[in-house]
């Protein structure tokens, strides 16, 4: 039987971007609702679990000094806002972890910031000890890079959501919209095979899926584009100490860090994708254990786990955080590619304060807007 549900905003995706804007809204909300808190947001997710796609496959690192200006910025804001949410949670959910960047002298100066200064091969060593120095001449350290819990932050927003009022729904896709009455008063009516929605305004935080949710409401598609990188973790016969940096190649051949006893791996690859439950290669992974066992002692011996994910990315790699410039009600929070958890709550924020006619102008505002030049 359909059952029709009301409410303020439906967010499409419950990945980090989706579950972090939806509890910020129904914090924000909270109290301040006519009809009562309950309804005002309401989340929906396609799988029948919470970050079932990208958000459950990331490398959970935050990196200051990864990605152009205004994503260094969001970067910081979010590590900002995480630690004033740490202060009422039980356990952290940032660790420190500095990040190396290593290569020849050009490819690493050219990832320089302010939060990455260069340093001596022999330091470099001494933090990595497993790196073999033919592998690299030059090294850059962000000592302001930590390590994430990425479970533990998508809880944390599913609880602030769920206890302000929101709802979530699980194992509903969204295969049909259609507005009813006038634009900028009228109403989403939106179709899941079990379920109609209405409500005035739509967030499409559909990963990998954006510009196909993009198509079922008559909005343009912006050219996102999903790519596939693949990680996995793997049994060494030399663990890497407590407390050793993540470590990445500057020409983006790999990627390691960490994972208790074992090493999580990468072989940083872009591939371009369909929107789909992407799954790795075994040549893609062999590949890449050689290609580590290479340049580090670290002796792999075997793969544990590997799995694959979809960095999805506007065609000026800047995620798109803002009304739709042609269709009424139709909110973007897409295009994170690889930053979306070290931007997630600094993009709710933004996107709250937009949705609610509440934030201030602002660089980031324009440099994500979906009406901006390059998407
Ligand atoms: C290997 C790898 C390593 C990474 N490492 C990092 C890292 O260290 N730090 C970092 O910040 N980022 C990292 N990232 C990037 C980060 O994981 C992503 O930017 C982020 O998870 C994207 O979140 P999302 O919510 O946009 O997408 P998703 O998590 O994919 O969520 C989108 C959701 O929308 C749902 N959906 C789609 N269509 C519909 C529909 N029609 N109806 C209902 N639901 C729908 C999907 O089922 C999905 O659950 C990494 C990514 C990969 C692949």
């Amino acid at each position: 039987m359909t059952v029709s549900t009301d409410c303020d905003v439906l967010v499409v995706g419950g990945g980090i971007a989706g579950l972090s804007l939806a509890a910020e809204l129904a914090a924000r909300l909270e109290g301040s609702n006519p009809r009562g808190p309950s309804g005002s947001v309401v989340l929906v997710e396609a799988e029948p679990t919470l970050g079932y796609h990208t958000s459950s496959r990331s490398a959970r690192q935050l990196i200051p000094s990864y990605g152009p200006p205004v994503i260094q910025d969001l970067t910081l804001r979010t590590l900002a806002l995480i630690r004033a949410a740490e202060a009422h949670l039980s356990e952290p959910i940032l660790a420190p972890r500095s990040f190396l960047l290593i290569g020849d002298e050009e490819s690493v100066r050219d990832r320089a910031s302010s939060h990455m200064h260069p340093v001596m091969q022999a330091e470099a060593l001494g933090l990595a000890p497993e790196l073999k120095p033919e592998a690299f001449s030059a090294a850059g350290l962000d000592t302001t890079s930590v390590a994430c819990n990425t479970d533990a932050l998508l809880e944390y927003h599913r609880a602030r959501l769920t206890g302000a009022g929101g709802r979530i729904v699980m194992g509903e896709r969204v295969e049909a919209a259609r507005l009813t009455g006038e634009p900028g008063s009228g109403q989403w009516e939106v179709m899941t095979p079990g379920l109609r929605f209405e409500a005035p305004v739509v967030v499409n935080a559909a990963g990998a899926w954006a510009d196909t949710l993009a198509g079922i409401f008559g909005a343009r598609p912006l050219g996102l584009t999903p790519y596939r990188r693949t990680a996995a973790v793997v049994d060494v016969e030399r663990p890497l100490e407590d407390g050793a940096p993540m470590v990445a190649d500057a020409a983006d051949r790999f990627y390691y860090r960490r994972e208790g006893r074992q090493v999580l791996i990468s072989p940083s690859e872009r591939e371009a994708s369909v929107a789909e439950d992407s799954r790795p290669r075994d040549e893609d992974v062999q590949a890449l254990v050689e290609l580590v066992n290479s340049v580090t002692t670290m002796g792999i011996t075997g793969v544990a786990r590997a799995w694959t994910g979809l960095r999805t990315e506007a065609p000026d790699g800047l995620p798109v955080v803002g009304w739709d410039p042609a269709v009424s009600g139709f909110f973007w929070l897409a295009g994170q590619g690889g930053y979306g958890f070290q931007t997630s709550s600094a993009i709710a924020e933004l996107a709250a304060g937009i949705l609610l006619a509440a934030g201030a102008e602002n660089d980031a505002r324009e440099a994500l807007s979906p009406a901006r030049t390059g998407v």
